[in-house]
């Protein structure tokens, strides 16, 4: 039990991979915090919230008295510039960078030594599709949000970020194009993301801080031009 007496926050942690990080800590010993915007056996709340968040960190230290890993989870919303409101796009920042930097500034004076923060940004903060813009900034965002606070926590926490590629969360499966346009030949699994949490917030990973981890089976690694393994621009 390697995170034994350990406490762990997850926020998004209902479904998905936010779920499977919470489980995979749990099987190794952590108590586990969740934040989720969905009724269930968490505190339920919105992460966009100021008072939200601060009601959520005081329920955590009160039952807690400190902190070891904060995984910023949540799920931003994915709007273009054609449909993107201005609070859409303010929203979907709150959710994936200002609710990440205020998480971290609340727990900050509780973190235990060895403390970790891993950001979940995607690997859509180094390339996007076609209107995209409000989830693709918050991705930008939370990746820079990291280093920052990888140099201002020095010492006190160390901070890394994970920018999964195409992450399955249905169970699905998936064969033929879906699978092989990633150089890995299938679709990630959440666990290919939560095993990455638990090595950074390890001691193993005691001299990893400031870093982005994309796993995204080698697809931002692709160069393709027109004509190339059968991809055609219509
Ligand atoms: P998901 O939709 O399955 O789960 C997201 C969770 O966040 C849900 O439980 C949801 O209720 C919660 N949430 C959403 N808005 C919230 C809010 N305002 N306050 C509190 N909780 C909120 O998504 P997922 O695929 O598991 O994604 C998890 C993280 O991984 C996200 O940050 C996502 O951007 C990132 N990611 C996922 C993929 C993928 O392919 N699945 C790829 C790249 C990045």
């Amino acid at each position: 039990m390697v995170f034994e007496n350990k406490v762990a926050v997850v926020t998004g942690g209902a479904q998905g991979i936010g779920k499977a990080i919470a489980a995979a800590f749990e099987a190794e010993g952590a108590t586990v915090y969740i934040i989720d915007i969905q009724e269930g056996n968490w505190f339920v709340g919105d992460v966009s919230d100021k008072e939200t968040l601060e009601r959520f960190a005081n329920e955590v230290i009160d039952k807690s008295g400190h902190v070891d890993y904060l995984i910023n989870n949540a799920l931003p919303m994915m709007k273009g510039i054609d449909e993107c409101s201005f609070e859409e796009f303010q929203y979907a920042l709150s959710v994936g960078v200002t609710a990440p930097f205020y998480l971290t500034k609340l727990f900050k004076p509780y973190f235990s030594d060895g403390a970790s923060i891993i950001n979940i940004a995607s690997s859509r903060d180094r390339m996007s599709q076609p209107q995209t813009e409000s989830y693709t900034a918050a991705k930008g965002g939370i990746a820079a949000l990291t280093h920052a606070l990888a140099v201002s926590l020095a010492g006190k926490a160390r901070v890394n970020s994970i920018s999964p590629g195409w992450i399955d969360t249905t169970g699905s499966e998936f064969s033929g194009p879906d699978a092989f346009q990633q150089p890995a030949g299938c679709v990630g699994k959440p666990s290919d993301i939560a095993s990455m949490v638990l090595f950074l917030c390890s001691d193993k990973a005691g001299f990893i801080t400031g870093e982005n981890i994309c796993i995204d089976g080698g697809m931002t690694k692709q160069m393709i031009y027109h004509g190339d393994h059968g991809w055609t621009l219509q």
